[in-house]
C-alpha cells in the first residue's frame, strides 16, 4: 500500500502548473509545504498556516535551505485563511492540503479539532478555482480524531450532492482507525 500522504502528492503533481497558488493548511514538520513549492515552481505562491511556532520556524529554515522564496507561512488558525490569502487569488487557488492529527514528535495535545477543521476546509473550498483541488488526511485512531473523521465524511458527502467530486481512499481495508485520505475536486460549475 502507498502511504496516503504519497498517495496525496501523486494527485497534486499531476495537476499543477508553475505559477499556481496553493496553501498548506497544516505545515507541521514542512514537507507538504516544500513538495507544494516544488510544484509551482519559483512563479507560483505557495501559503502556509500552522498554530505551533515550532512547526512554523522549522519549515522557515527548511525552505530557505531549499532556496524556496515563494512561500508566505502564516502562525496563524487555518480557519483564518481567508482573511490572510488576498482577495485577488481568492476563487483561484488551485490546491489546498490539509493534514490533520497532530504534529509527529511535537506536542501531541495540540491536534486539529473538529470545529476549526470544518470552518477550514469550509473556507479552503470557497477559495479554490474551478477544478481546484483539496486533499485532507483525516486520523480516526486518536482521540477525537474518529469525530473529525466522520464529520468530514458527512460533509463530504453532502459536497459531492452538489459542486464537487470526492474520492476517499483508506490507508487499509476494514479499518474503523484506518486513516483516510480525501481528494475533493471542485466542480467546474460550483
Ligand atoms: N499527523 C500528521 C501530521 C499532522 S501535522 C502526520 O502524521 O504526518 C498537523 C499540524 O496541524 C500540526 O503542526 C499542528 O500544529 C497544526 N494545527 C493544529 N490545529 C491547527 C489549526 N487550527 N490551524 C493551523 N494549524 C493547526
Amino acid at each position: 500500500m502507498i502511504p496516503l500522504t504519497e498517495q496525496a502528492h501523486a494527485v497534486l503533481r499531476a495537476a499543477l502548473e508553475p505559477g499556481d497558488v496553493v496553501i498548506d493548511a497544516t505545515v507541521g514538520n514542512g514537507h507538504d509545504t516544500l513538495f507544494l513549492a516544488t510544484c509551482v515552481g519559483p512563479q507560483g505562491q505557495v501559503f502556509g498556516f500552522d498554530v505551533q511556532s515550532q512547526a512554523i520556524e522549522q519549515t522557515q529554515l527548511r525552505l530557505q535551505a531549499a532556496g524556496a522564496a515563494q512561500v508566505r507561512l502564516h502562525l496563524r488558525d487555518h480557519a483564518e485563511m481567508a482573511a490572510v490569502i488576498p482577495q485577488a487569488d481568492h476563487g483561484r487557488v488551485a490546491a489546498v492540503m490539509f493534514n490533520l492529527g497532530y504534529l509527529p514528535g511535537g506536542e501531541k495535545t495540540l491536534v486539529t479539532r473538529t470545529e476549526t477543521t470544518l470552518a477550514a476546509i469550509k473556507a479552503a473550498f470557497e477559495l479554490l478555482e474551478p477544478a481546484g483541488l483539496l486533499t485532507v488526511i483525516a486520523y480516526p485512531g486518536h482521540p477525537g480524531g474518529r469525530e473529525e473523521t466522520e464529520a468530514l465524511t458527512a460533509f463530504f458527502h453532502q459536497l459531492s450532492a452538489t459542486n464537487a467530486r470526492v474520492r476517499q481512499i483508506p490507508a487499509r481495508e476494514n479499518s474503523v482507525t484506518a486513516p483516510q485520505l480525501f481528494v475533493v475536486t471542485r466542480s467546474i460549475m460550483a
